[in-house]
Order: structure tokens, then C-alpha cells, then sequence
């Protein structure tokens, strides 16, 4: 017997994972230079030269026992000193090292953050589209997410919706600025008033209600756009941060929690993501990479390559009469089906050899998400493919 919950988890692979599998077997049957996968969200930017640097230098120059010992459940108290350090002398904070926790990515920080504050018979809110995996840590969780849609017209914060929405069974709201899958930022103006917001729901139900940002794209955001760091505007804030994104190394599995100071009772809070990170197994995040990443901190791959793609594919698209949001950060473009339902429409896509991903599991119908980091030349070679679908989409119009 196994768990039916876990089975059926286990056994439905996402449907992204299903499109970059179609994409390989389409590519093996019609040569790889017809297909046009923008299905996922690997950077392809290439992680910087101070990455290899650090690694050879653990490797070489350290003592080789501690370089991959266990280091303490929460991490190496000296690489949380110095991402303590350095998040200290870039936003004026004072955290120290016991206030974070390193994880395998921010996969393991939002699982151990929302498993911290909320259980069963809790609520965890998010904005909609939201990262796919919302679901499943709040679920896992045994809380139920809440799903409060964005402004269609800028995907932004609909505040009227989410006040609707904010009840005493609140335990925390999800963000993500930039956003995967709208490339959005979240502008200081929405941050100010979902802060307050908050202080105000807090009051109200005389609870703490803790807002989880999830930031595996800060660094990534391009024309000087700025991304309000939320811990300077809200105090039961819980920032689960990756290096996944920014240095290229999704493979490696490395990120952190932080529980800032200003948090209430952040010394129990902290220690309830201790626990979460024992109960679902993830202590000692790997060691190596954890000493690298201290190396690099401050570092990233070179960014521009995507502000390169997003211009190149966005005025294209633009050109071409597709309607999609400005994106000012992260890598991905979410652009309006040319028809109703966005499964059909990847389905044509499809036929062109275009392959992305449909709104529906980012709890939001009727868009597509085209992941731009990818080879430039991938995007050039697509772009007639692009105009084709819109002017077939375009001739039907008429015919009607
Ligand atoms: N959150 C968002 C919004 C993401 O896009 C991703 C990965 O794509 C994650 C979390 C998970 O990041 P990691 O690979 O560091 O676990």
C-alpha cells in the first residue's frame, strides 16, 4: 500500500515537464533546428568564472574532510555570517547568522517556511498566476491555498480581491516579484499597500499573518527597475531566496530562509523552521555549495542576455499583434492565447514547432508562458514561426 495523496503526486508529471519531453522526441523526429522549446526555466546564461574559482579553490586549497562534512542542520554558521554580512551592507539591515537557513533551493525554503507557520485548518494566500509548486507545499502543509486573481490589465495586486479574501484563518501570503510566470515587479506603490494592508489584518484578528517572499529572480530585473526589498516594509516577513537564478546553478540545489529581526517572536519562528526542515529532511544543505556560494555572494551570470532576449521576443511579439504585459524582470513573457482556451492554442502552437507552457496551472486561464532563457539564436530562428501562428489566427478572424 502506498499513500493515494503522494501516489498521485508522484505519478502526474507537470505539464511542463510533459511539453520539454514532447520537445525531445519532436526534435529527434523532425531535427532539433525545427523545434522552438521555451517550455522551461533553466537560465542558459552560463554561471560566472567566480563560481568555478571557488570550487576550485575548496577543492584544492582546503581541508578535504570539512569541505564536505555535514555542516550544522541549518548550515555553515559561517556562510550564514557572511549572507547575513552582505544582505546587512546592501540594505542597511542588521541579521545575523542565526536568523538563516540554508536549503536546497527555494523549493525547500517555501516548504519549510509555510510548513513553519501554517497547518491544517489554515489558509495561505496567493496571487494568481502564481509558481505551479504553490499548491503543493501549501497542501503538503496540510493548509489550503487560497487563490486571489491578479489585474488582468498589469498584474499587479488586486487589493479590493485580496481584502475579500484575508480572513483569522490567514496564516500567510505568497509573493513573488519578479514573477515567474509574468516576469512582473511588484511596483514600491503595491508593496506599500499590501504592507499595510496586512499591519491593518494583523491588528484586526490579533494574529500574525507572515508574508513569504519568494525571490529566486531579484537579481534578475532589467532598465534599473528597482525590487522593493519587503523586509524593510513589513516586519513579519519571511524571505525564501535562491542562487538557483541568479548564479546559474539550478543543478546544485542552494538557497536560504531568512526570519529578519523585526519578525514577532522570530526566535520561535526561527526555530519552527528548524523544525520544518527536520521534519521534511532538509537539513544540511549541501556543503560544498554552500562554501562556494559564500564566495560568490554579490556575483551573477551575465544578466544582460536575457534583457537582450526579452527586448528581442517582446517587440516581435508586440509586432506581430500578440498582447502581453511589459516584463520588467525575471525571464519569462505571459502572452494572451489568440483563442479562448490556452491548451488548444499551444496545441497549434505545437504544429509550428512552438512549444510553451499554458496559464492553467499558474491558476490563471487564457495565456501562455514563453520562458526566455534560452540561445538567442533559438528566439531568431522562432520568430517566423511566431508571425505564422498570429496571421493563421488572424485569417480565421476574418473568414468569420
Ligand atoms: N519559485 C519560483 C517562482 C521559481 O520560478 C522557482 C524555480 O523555477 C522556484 C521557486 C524553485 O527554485 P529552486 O530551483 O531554487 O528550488
Amino acid at each position: 500500500m502506498v499513500s493515494q495523496e503522494m501516489y498521485e503526486l508522484g505519478s502526474k508529471r507537470s505539464v511542463i515537464r510533459e511539453i520539454f519531453e514532447f520537445g525531445k522526441q519532436r526534435a529527434a523526429e523532425i531535427g532539433a533546428e525545427h523545434v522552438f522549446d521555451f517550455s522551461l526555466g533553466n537560465p542558459s546564461a552560463p554561471a560566472p568564472e567566480s563560481v568555478k574559482e571557488a570550487l576550485l579553490a575548496l577543492l584544492t586549497q582546503e581541508d578535504s574532510v570539512s569541505v564536505h562534512s555535514y555542516t550544522s542542520a541549518q548550515g555553515d554558521v559561517q556562510v550564514r555570517q557572511a549572507i547575513a554580512d552582505y544582505l546587512n551592507g546592501l540594505y542597511g539591515t542588521n541579521e545575523s547568522a542565526d536568523r538563516l537557513y540554508m536549503t536546497v533551493g527555494a523549493a525547500a525554503s517555501l516548504s519549510v517556511s509555510i510548513k513553519a507557520v501554517a497547518g491544517k485548518g489554515d489558509e495561505v494566500i496567493a496571487i494568481a498566476p502564481y509558481f505551479t509548486e504553490y499548491k503543493v507545499f501549501v497542501e503538503s502543509a496540510g493548509a489550503t491555498l487560497v487563490v486571489v486573481p491578479a489585474k488582468l490589465d498589469d498584474f499587479q495586486i488586486d487589493f479590493d480581491a485580496l481584502e475579500e479574501r484575508i480572513t483569522e484563518r490567514t496564516r500567510a501570503i505568497l509573493i513573488n516579484s519578479p514573477s515567474n510566470p509574468t516576469g512582473v515587479v511588484y511596483s514600491l506603490e503595491t508593496v506599500k499597500r499590501l504592507c499595510a494592508l496586512l499591519q491593518e489584518k494583523e491588528q484586526k484578528f490579533g494574529h500574525a499573518i507572515y508574508l513569504i517572499t519568494d525571490e529566486p529572480y531579484r537579481e534578475i530585473v532589467y532598465d534599473d527597475v528597482d525590487v522593493p526589498y519587503i523586509p524593510l516594509s513589513y516586519a513579519n516577513t519571511i524571505v525564501c531566496y535562491s542562487f538557483s537564478k541568479s548564479l546559474s546553478v539550478p543543478g546544485e540545489r542552494i538557497g536560504y530562509v531568512l526570519v529578519p529581526t523585526g519578525v514577532e517572536e522570530g526566535e520561535k519562528v526561527y526555530a519552527a523552521i528548524c523544525g520544518a526542515g527536520r521534519a521534511l529532511g532538509y537539513v544540511c544543505a549541501p556543503s560544498l555549495f554552500q562554501k562556494a556560494i559564500a564566495r560568490c555572494l554579490g556575483q551573477t551570470a551575465d544578466l544582460n542576455v536575457y534583457k537582450t532576449n526579452r527586448d528581442l521576443l517582446y517587440e516581435a511579439l508586440q509586432e506581430y499583434g500578440y498582447e502581453c504585459v511589459y516584463p520588467d524582470g525575471a525571464f519569462y513573457l505571459f502572452v494572451k492565447a489568440l483563442e479562448e482556451d490556452a491548451n488548444l492554442f499551444c496545441a497549434r502552437a505545437r504544429e509550428l514547432g512552438l512549444l510553451f507552457v499554458p496559464s492553467d496551472d499558474f491558476g490563471c486561464t487564457g495565456y501562455v508562458r514563453i520562458s526566455y532563457c534560452v540561445p538567442e539564436d533559438r528566439i531568431r530562428r522562432s520568430l517566423p514561426a511566431f508571425k505564422r501562428l498570429a496571421e493563421e489566427y488572424r485569417a480565421e478572424t476574418n473568414r468569420v
